[in-house]
């Protein structure tokens, strides 16, 4: 499956909650989320009569949880089975995967507006880790290791303007520098990863 080109918005709106994929519009007035708060589609702004399925709530949180990091559809389910087969409670070894994602941790530093962005950050080589420059955006950061902006990335004029801007708190697992730069001090535990989906209906979803 290809990655989707249309409007990002919209699956917010079929989620029914701000997935925060948009950079700066998500945090304005002008957030569809707020102006139309329907899903989408023809049929979108008429009340269901129909209950959701088991089905269908777990498979609005697999997308939703997938919507939000940006991640195919193959791609998420390596990552569940990698989970799975690891000791520990699968869903949160899941969330923690996806955490520390190196484009993930380039957003969560603040050092871009939205997860894909950071993904673009990556890719073209503005940021390093370990001192080393990285291009690939799933690179998995482990615990002790340091990330911080590529030659590259301290000339690029954009990464400059979001760093003097003031930004969102890193979380506590991640150690911000003046900078912008951070060191991942431990694995998230599930209480500091905020995001807002039932990561066991998504457990449920694969043990179908
Ligand atoms: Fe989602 Fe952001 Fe668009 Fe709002 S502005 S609908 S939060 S992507």
């Amino acid at each position: 499956m290809g990655r989707y080109t249309g409007s990002v918005c919209r699956l917010c709106r079929r989620e029914g909650m701000k997935l925060y994929l948009k950079g700066e519009k998500c945090y304005t007035e002008k957030c569809p989320v707020h102006k139309r708060p329907t899903p989408p589609g023809m049929h979108g702004p008429r009340p269901s009569r129909r209950k959701m399925s088991e089905f269908g709530m777990r498979l609005r949180e697999k997308q939703k949880l997938r919507r939000i990091y940006g991640i195919y559809e193959t791609q998420f389910k390596n990552y569940f089975q990698q989970a799975s087969r690891v000791k520990g409670v699968t869903g949160t070894r899941l969330l923690q995967l996806l955490e520390l994602r190196l484009d993930n941790i380039v957003y969560r530093l603040g050092l871009a507006s939205s997860r894909k962005e950071a993904r673009l950050m990556v890719a073209h080589g503005h940021i390093s880790v370990e001192g080393k420059p990285v291009t690939i955006p799933a690179y998995q950061v482990k615990p002790g290791q340091t990330i911080g902006l590529s030659e590259r990335g301290r000339r690029n004029a954009r990464i400059k303007e979001l760093t003097e801007a003031a930004g969102r708190a890193a979380p506590a697992w991640l150690e911000a520098g003046p900078d912008r730069t951070g060191r991942v001090l431990t694995l998230p535990g599930r209480d500091e990863i905020d995001v807002p989906v039932q990561e066991q209906l998504i457990v449920e979803y694969y043990s179908r």
